[in-house]
């Protein structure tokens, strides 16, 4: 099965939209670096190039420079059920319209669907009428997806499923209308932020503005981890700073988690905000005292569990004298099967460190994501079933300790946040057994 997905999503009517999707869809690219696409609309056709890899590995920029259309999308995509192939990648085409979304939509198995993108895909080309296939998307499809979706007349539609889950922002850049899965992106190119989609809403890019019809009132229950780890430090999600709520994150952890320590050693790069709460209010000096090489990936990202340990041996360096001899707290922002942490826990042993203790911005992860984000099973993630004791144990740690969850809801600002992997409360609007979603799921 390859249900789930995360990624980016981008879309831009304007001149040159193949080129600014290209370079929106590479600041995009720590949301996924399996696959890469574009769709645009060229004499009258639905065109879409797509390939495995990062953006520049997957898209020829001469080709791309070549396709001249001022309507495309684009999508950036990691997947974790091991089979990626072009043909799965995104934007999904029928030749009459392209779909590119940012999420999982949990039900399509129930549908009969082995690619939720095709589901989706399939709702929206039901209807003539744009507006009355995404009505049908918001009727049928349970989940997270935050979408854009492009036809052959060059109508370009996006929306944002009514939990809200994954984000979703319009902006412009010069006179282009652009859409992303995240505001960071549209500042760096000089652009200017109009606003989040609201959750249930539909947005169409006319020729020169945006056109809003809400669909669904909205029940926002936006995913926790985008603030925690997923989304740019300098991106906003619904108004609210990922880099202020990583901070409050460390802040958090410092005031009611401190450990008695001579360093803070962040893991880079997401938890470097939360290292600096930490430190702000335990007084604890920063050393970042892990080096992580310039051309390293995401670990959590990488679709198998031997990419995976390959690229944490390649991706970290340790610096000897700022851990030598001392008590270091190393900060990260989560810990998901534990394989990362092990090794640099060793790694800072071997280095020369007294004592290691681990602190963690966010509540253990307990349960799989159905809403976007892969997680493995129950049965892999280290948190599951082992107290704070158990964990430090398994990695080697002098002391483990996470934020609770009301912690973590505090520290981030917002109450309308989804916690499911940290509770085993999936917002959703079907009811599911977690075996069967395990079972669907799993590899
Ligand atoms: S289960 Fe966790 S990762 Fe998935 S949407 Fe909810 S908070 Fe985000």
């Amino acid at each position: 099965m390859k249900l789930r997905e995360h990624c980016g999503v981008v879309a831009v009517r304007g001149k040159d939209a193949v080129e600014l999707t290209y370079e929106l869809l590479k600041l995009h690219q720590h949301r996924g670096q399996e696959s890469a696409g574009v769709s645009a609309v060229i004499d009258g056709r639905l065109v879409t190039v797509k390939g495995l890899g990062t953006v520049e590995e997957a898209l020829n920029y001469e080709e791309i420079r070549n396709l001249e259309s001022t309507v495309a999308i684009g999508h950036v995509r990691y997947s974790t059920t091991g089979r990626t192939t072009v043909e799965d990648s995104q934007p999904l085409s029928n030749g009459s319209v392209a779909v590119a979304f940012n999420g999982t939509i949990t039900n399509a198995y129930r549908e009969g669907y082995r690619l939720d993108t095709l589901f989706l895909l399939d709702l929206i080309a039901s209807e003539k009428d744009p507006i009355a296939g995404v009505r049908k998307v918001f009727e049928r499809a349970d989940g997270a997806y935050s979408a854009v979706a492009l036809n052959s007349s060059g109508r370009l539609t996006a929306f944002r499923d009514p939990k809200g889950f994954r984000p979703l922002v319009l902006g412009k850049i010069g006179d282009d209308l652009v859409v992303a899965s995240e505001d960071g992106p549209i500042r760096q190119l000089g652009g200017d932020v109009v606003r989040d989609v609201i959750p249930g809403e539909v947005v169409f890019l006319e020729e020169d503005h945006f056109a809003f019809t809400s669909v669904k009132p909205p029940e926002s229950a936006t995913c926790s981890f985008e603030y925690i780890y997923f989304a740019r430090a300098d991106s906003t999600i619904d108004g609210y700073s990922v880099y202020e709520a990583r901070v409050r994150l460390g802040e958090m952890l410092g005031r009611n988690h401190r450990a008695e320590a001579d360093v803070a050693v962040p893991v880079p790069d997401s938890s470097v905000p939360i290292a600096i709460g930490y430190s702000r209010v335990t007084a604890t000096p920063l050393e970042y005292a892990l080096v992580r090489s310039y051309h390293s990936l995401r670990s959590f990202i990488m679709p198998t569990h031997d990419k995976r340990i390959t690229m944490i041996e390649e991706k970290f360096g340790v610096v000897v004298r700022a851990v030598s001899g001392k008590r270091v707290v190393l900060i990260d922002d989560s810990i998901v099967r534990g394989n990362t942490m092990k090794r640099l826990v060793s790694y800072l042993r071997n280095a020369g460190a007294k004592e290691v203790h681990v602190r963690v911005g966010s509540p253990p992860i307990r349960y799989p994501c159905y809403m976007g984000i892969d997680f493995p099973s129950r049965r892999e993630l280290i948190a599951y079933g082992r107290d704070e004791g158990a964990i430090a144990k398994e990695i080697g740690a002098d002391s483990v300790e996470y934020l609770t969850v009301e912690e973590m809801i505090e520290a981030i600002g917002r109450k309308d946040l989804c916690h499911a992997c940290f509770t085993g409360k999936y917002p959703l609007r079907l009811s599911y057994k977690l075996e069967e979603l395990e079972s669907t799921f799993t590899r």
